[in-house]
This record gives structure tokens, sequence and C-alpha cells, in this order.
């Protein structure tokens, strides 16, 4: 029937930003999405990991995990890893439960959503983390992915690449009209913490009936977020960055 709607919200790096996930789903159902999958970093950074969490679950749809999923429910050493990063990881390991940890840790790397694929970081090493930020991360990627579109975060900048018969193109996207014949690797940027120095939230939704992938942006009140932050006691540059998007 034509009546019959399938629009896919897509969402990652959500980072414990309460105020930046409460606009974008208010923007989901103003777009009139009917479906949500999430594509992990839920918790991390920010200062509302359990309401965060809360709050996707009760969405009931897939999620996968993000690297700031494991590294928060696990006990690894976290030397090596960026200060900020790092202090922001063992305040969220003291917030969550053990029920929420195992949740949490029991998350997938990779789903099939579908007709689609989802992925935090890449499609050829999962559980690497890698970052896709140029043709040939890309590539590595599209030789393990076996439906025309997979979805991914983790950089939290909003890229498309395109493999077609002429090759492979990579750039920003606001609407991508799927094609026959090529696959696409979209990230959708993040709802908790961009970094194209853009400070609104980012997602996508995937139009199942039209084809067509539109990016989204939408303000929210950086300003509560900042204070929560500063609250928690959590690196002072976590609350700066929000408002650069970077
Ligand atoms: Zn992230």
């Amino acid at each position: 029937m034509a009546n019959t709607a399938l629009r896919y919200a897509i969402l990652s790096d959500i980072h414990g930003n309460l105020e930046g996930l409460d606009v974008v789903l208010k923007d989901t159902r103003e777009q009139k999405c009917t479906h949500y999958v999430c594509l992990g970093d839920i918790v991390g950074y920010g200062p509302n990991p359990k309401e965060c969490l809360d709050t996707i679950r009760r969405l009931e749809c897939p999620v996968i995990m993000g690297n700031h999923d494991e590294y928060c429910t696990s006990e690894i050493e976290l030397t090596g890893f960026n200060p900020m990063a790092a202090e922001a990881i063992r305040w969220t390991r003291t917030q969550l439960s053990a029920e929420e940890k195992a949740w949490l840790r029991d998350l997938k790397y990779v789903r099939h959503v579908e007709s689609f694929t989802i992925v935090h970081a890449t499609l050829d090493l999962p559980e690497k983390w890698a970052y896709v930020f140029d043709r040939l991360a890309a590539q590595a990627s599209f030789n393990y992915q076996h439906t025309p579109v997979c979805f991914n975060g983790h950089t939290h900048v909003p890229v498309a690449f395109v493999r077609g018969p002429t090759g492979l193109q990579g750039g920003l996207y606001s609407k991508i009209k799927i094609e026959v014949g090529r696959k696409y690797f979209i990230n959708v940027g993040s709802v908790g913490q961009p970094r194209d120095r853009n400070p609104k939230s980012s997602y996508a939704v995937f139009d199942l009936i039209s084809n067509v992938i539109e990016l989204r942006r939408v303000d929210y009140d950086i300003g509560v977020t900042q204070k929560k932050i500063r609250a928690a006691g959590l690196p002072e540059s976590l609350a700066e960055r929000l408002a650069h998007g970077r």
C-alpha cells in the first residue's frame, strides 16, 4: 500500500548527552520515523550515561557495540588513551550498574537490519575500532560489505563513501538516493559530540520505500549539558568542545 511507511532513524555516538538525544528523538517523531537503530557509543564522555542507555533500551531497537561501550563496561587498562577520554571512561564505570554493563557487553559488533548493515567503526575488523577518514579505509570495509548500504559512526563526522562502476568517492552529504549497482558506506555523525565543527546533533533518516537517506542536524541546549559535565567533575574540555563541534 502507498501509505506503508518504513523510515529508519539511524542514531550513533550519543555519549551520555541526554539533551542531544532528546531533541533528536523529538525530530525523529516529526520526521515520522517508524523504526530505530543505534550504532553504539551510547556512553562515555557525557554526564548522563544511565539515562541515555535507558532511553535507547526503551526503543527496543537493534543496537551494536561501540568502543566506549566496550571500555566503560570492562576493566581494561586505559594506558595510551587520551587522558580526557580515560578520565570520562573511569567516571562512567562508576555510574553504570552491573546489569547495565552486562547488557552493553552483550552487544554484537555487526548486525543486519532489513536490507542494510550496521557497524560502529569498520566491517573489515569491527572489533579493532579503526577510523574511516579516507577512501583507502573505506575500500577495506567495502570488501566485507554484502548489502548495498552500511551505516557507521565512530569518527563523529558525517560523510558518505560510494563505490560504483567508475570507482570510489567520498564526501559530505545531505541527501542520497540509493542507486542499483552501487554500494554505500555512510557515517551518520554523532548525536552527543559532533566533531565536524557543527555543534548540532547529527543523525540520519533512511526511507526504505523511497530509498533515500537524509542527514538531519538539530539544535539542542548545549549549555545544560555543559553544566552537567562540570557538575559531574568531568574534564572541562569535554564541556567546551560541545560548543565548537569538535
Ligand atoms: Zn564515539
